[in-house]
């Protein structure tokens, strides 16, 4: 044999905590000549997708759709509600929550910051405080994370309206769902939050270019009392839509429409409690693995504790540069693309390269957790990194179990 193998020949796998693999399903269902947007299937098509959006959300209330990606949702939610000299609190825990506070400042708000630590949980006492102490109501809305993706810190909305609520405080609980909807659970309705925001790309498995915006009777009400709202950005058309190109404010995305009834089909198929439960487990068996590998050698898991893990990406720790060799060699040698490090370390410093991410969102099976953390260990291996044995046993274990 004089050839030379070529390990990344073959489909390769974007493990990214978004944009996540697209289906062939929805591809296919994208694939196909301009549609008529004034009548016939486009336009009957979308009550249908509302519906099956808000099931989806765990939600009765109303969705508007954007043309664009998850920031378009961040300033979409807020254009809606927040006025130039509003206050909103934002607990702090990572790279999207400090770029959901700065949406809001663009828009002429004051941002309430309770901070925590990377990787540590919400600090619902001085959330809990700060709310109390806002005795002329100024804070207008909690502006909460569900997952960090920088850290995979999965936030607890339920112990936060907890908090508002012993605080007896009015503000709307405004939740950003972008990387955990269908993924982690979610209650929208069950857990009191008043308006929620997603996009396409994530758990929803469509490419980017659409989000999403729920909001309760509740938000509805605060929007009514705004001074003025963007045409653009105003919710209320969008949800309540006159004529299709209402849903839109113009040209539908039409290839997307497609690709999201695809989407919603396989979610509904599958069953969004069952697609909690795949998550859970592929979860589970990338933290065993990553607990073995963990018995020797640099790699940690940004969240220690388990309770607060995101069940769609897994933020990871070497020691820099080896998050940086880790990835370029499972990419050039396997097809492998592993997540950077977002919102850990500033670009340019050296600790960048110490920080490195799994994205396990969507449309991933058993086989592909196998082969992502199968490819993390032989990139190990081929670097000289060290590191605890047994981890694709353990990985293994707990997806046979489940
Ligand atoms: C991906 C993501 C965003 C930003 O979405 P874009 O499509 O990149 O604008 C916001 N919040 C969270 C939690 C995310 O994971």
């Amino acid at each position: 044999m004089a050839g030379k193998p070529n390990p990344a020949a073959g489909r390769g796998y974007l493990a990214i905590p978004g944009p996540s693999v697209i289906p062939e399903a929805v591809l296919n269902a994208m694939h196909r000549p301009a549609p008529n947007i004034y009548a016939g299937e486009l336009p009957d098509m979308m009550p249908g997708i509302t519906e099956d959006l808000k099931k989806v959300a765990r939600t009765k209330h109303d969705v508007a759709i954007y043309i664009g990606n998850g920031h378009a949702a961040w300033e979409a939610a807020l254009a809606n509600v927040i006025e130039p000299g509003d206050q909103v609190l934002v607990p702090r825990t990572g790279h999207f929550s400090w770029g959901w506070g700065d949406t809001a400042e663009g828009l002429g708000g004051e941002v309430v910051k309770v901070d925590t630590a990377l990787g540590q949980p919400m600090d619902m006492a001085r959330i809990t405080q700060a709310l109390v102490e806002d005795s002329a109501q100024r804070i207008k809305a909690v502006l909460a994370v569900h997952v960090d993706t920088s850290t995979s810190l999965r936030n607890d909305i339920v112990a936060l309206r907890a908090a508002m609520d012993a605080a007896g405080h009015p503000a709307l609980l405004m939740v950003d769902c972008i990387a955990s909807l269908a993924c982690d659970v979610f209650e929208m309705d069950g857990w009191g939050v008043d308006v929620m925001v997603t996009g396409s790309q994530k758990g929803l498995m469509v490419p980017p270019g659409m989000s999403f915006v729920f909001f309760n009777d509740k938000a509805a009400a605060v929007r009514e009392k705004m001074t003025r709202v963007s045409r653009y950005w105003d919710w209320t058309p969008r949800a309540s839509p006159g004529m299709f190109m209402h849903y839109w404010h113009g040209t539908a995305p039409t290839h997307h429409v497609y690709g999201l009834r695809t989407a919603l089909d396989m979610i509904h198929a599958e069953g969004i409690e069952n697609i909690w439960a795949r998550h859970e487990v592929f979860a589970r068996a990338i933290w065993a693995a990553c607990d073995a590998w963990g018995q020797r050698g640099n790699l940690r898991m940004t969240v220690r504790d388990p309770a607060r893990r995101s069940h769609s990406v897994t933020g990871l720790q070497l020691e820099s540069p080896q998050a940086t060799a880790l990835r370029e060699w499972t990419e050039a040698h396997l097809g492998l693309t592993l997540g950077i490090g977002l919102g850990m370390a500033p670009a340019g410093d050296p600790a960048w390269h110490g920080y490195f991410r799994l994205g396990h969102m969507g449309h991933v099976n058993g086989h592909m957790i196998m082969g992502l953390l199968g490819g993390i260990q032989s990139g190990m291996a081929a670097l000289g990194l060290e590191h605890g044995r047994g981890a694709l046993d353990a990985a293994s274990e707990i997806i046979a179990e489940s």
